[in-house]
């Protein structure tokens, strides 16, 4: 049985070895904080129907990511200079959106069956050189319905090492979900840019995703090819390096963030 003596002896000690712990651990996780940069990826998808825009949106400065719809015109030639320029090429998968809009040539529907999914899935990734990852075009109907979504992600995973960005063009989109029981990396898009063209709220919009990449270490965008969206990008990209911010392609924060739970964003 210990003295009372001893109790406080022990009681005396503790403070300092704990103190000297909590301080190491304490100095430990403010390093690696501050060895740990803020990383955002810009997505601009919808490229391959015009030429000029692509090509401007190419010559943006910094590792970008360009998403290109199969089977447009200029799909292949824009991919090539993408990936020359050092970007990274994503393929926008067309899918069926719930108000039936025309979503462009390729891509899948609810009523494809798994062989007619598959074939798709082949035909797009062949429409479209270098590509690294997937988003999806539309698809507000497709994504929420998850037989579907599970016959696209299996398709996607059987023909290579690819990542999925689910673009959320509905609350109830399960491809993140899906993904995950897949087995395919997948990140969620957090930031629209430019579902208004107007300069100024692509700017707000912008300022949104580096906000949330302060919170929680990184952030991704989708824009579009379009001449307000480029002008704001080429004005505020080469700034994000002085703000501590760094521009990566997407499959650099799947790379760091795909295995975490999704939504946990928003
Ligand atoms: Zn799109």
């Amino acid at each position: 049985m210990r003295t009372g003596g001893a109790d406080r002896q022990r009681e005396w000690q503790r403070p300092w070895w704990q103190g000297l712990l909590c301080g190491l651990m304490l100095w430990l996780v403010g390093a690696a904080q501050a060895d740990e940069p803020v990383r955002v990826a810009v997505i601009i998808d919808d490229m391959g129907d015009h030429r000029a825009l692509g090509e401007r949106t190419v010559d943006l400065p910094g590792p970008i990511t360009c998403s290109v719809l199969p089977h447009t015109p200029h799909a292949r030639p824009l991919a090539e200079a993408c990936y020359r320029a050092g970007k990274e090429v994503m393929l926008h998968v067309p899918m069926q959106a719930k108000n039936g809009a025309d979503r462009g040539p390729g891509g899948v529907d609810i009523h494809m069956d798994q062989a007619a999914v598959e074939q798709a899935v082949a035909d797009d990734l062949a429409a479209v050189p270098h590509v690294r990852g997937v988003n999806n075009h539309m698809g507000s109907l497709y994504t929420r319905h998850p037989g579907n979504m599970r016959w696209f992600l299996e398709a996607l995973r059987a023909e290579g090492d690819y990542y999925f960005v689910d673009s959320r063009t509905t609350p109830r989109s399960v491809a993140g979900q899906v993904a995950q029981e897949t087995g395919v990396p997948a990140l969620d898009r957090h930031v629209f840019l430019d579902h208004d063209r107007d300069e100024d709220t692509i700017r707000y919009h912008f300022r949104r995703l580096v906000r949330l990449a302060e919170r929680t270490g990184y952030g991704i965008a989708i824009g579009h090819p379009y001449p307000e969206t480029l002008a704001v990008l080429e004005e505020v990209l080469p700034e994000l390096a002085g703000a501590g911010i760094k521009l990566v392609p997407v499959s650099r924060l799947v790379e760091l963030h795909g295995q975490e739970e999704e939504n946990s964003h928003e």
